[in-house]
């Protein structure tokens, strides 16, 4: 269960909340980047994002993939003490690794375990929402929620936004964007600017480009 949170006094943030924890898949990298990231300017502009940390991206089915040098890096976040091979043992999830047939002793991508008996990454706190990793977060997580495909279409967006995501606003549903500028305004996130998006998508596309799953 995620830690108690202000904003669940918000009726219609507290309906986003509970559907997305049903339906929110974690993050699927071939999905992300299956078609061109061609996106035009006007279709970054129209959207609208501030994270308030509600941690709910960090929970459901779905899973956080990392390259070798990421996972590298949240080792030596953790315990610079631990091998590589003791991180994959300790973080990652070796069995849906096998499972793809990925060879963990030579892949070059990875995928985070969930807590015990969880849905949630295993480096969600589920005490307070923060990520223990938040410096050394894949660019999976860094650069969401500016994907190609929640980008290219306003359905995807609307869609992320209204299972998953309380922090992307959707203008065109004033009531709801209403309840939402509030929750944002609440806890102080700040929208992501123009820069941002295009840093966020472009960095995402290019870092996936080589992803082989
Ligand atoms: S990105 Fe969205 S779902 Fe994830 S913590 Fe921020 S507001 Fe919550």
């Amino acid at each position: 269960m995620h830690g108690i949170h202000h904003i669940w006094t918000h009726p219609h943030i507290m309906h986003s909340r509970l559907h997305g924890r049903v339906h929110h898949m974690k993050l699927h990298p071939r999905q992300l980047c299956s078609r061109s990231s061609h996106v035009d300017e006007a279709q970054l502009r129209d959207k609208h994002f501030a994270c308030t940390g509600c941690g709910i991206c960090c929970t459901g089915s779905g899973n956080v993939w990392c390259s070798k040098g990421e996972l590298d890096a949240i080792i030596q976040q953790r315990d610079s003490g631990m091998s590589f091979e003791q991180g994959v043992g300790e973080y990652c999830n070796v069995d849906a690794m096998r499972a793809r047939n990925i060879d963990l002793h030579a892949s070059e991508w990875f995928i985070l375990k969930n807590a015990p008996g969880t849905d949630q990454c295993i480096f969600l706190n589920a005490e307070n929402n923060h990520c223990m990793v938040y410096g050394a977060r894949p660019l999976q997580c860094s650069t969401y929620p500016w994907w190609p495909e929640l980008v290219e279409s306003d359905k995807a967006w609307q869609h992320e936004a209204y299972t998953v995501c309380e922090g992307i606003v959707v203008m065109e549903n004033s009531v709801d964007a209403v309840d939402r500028l509030d929750v944002i305004r609440e806890t102080g996130a700040e929208f992501d600017t123009m820069e941002d998006k295009t840093r966020k998508l472009e960095s995402f596309c290019t870092y996936l480009e080589d992803f082989p799953y």
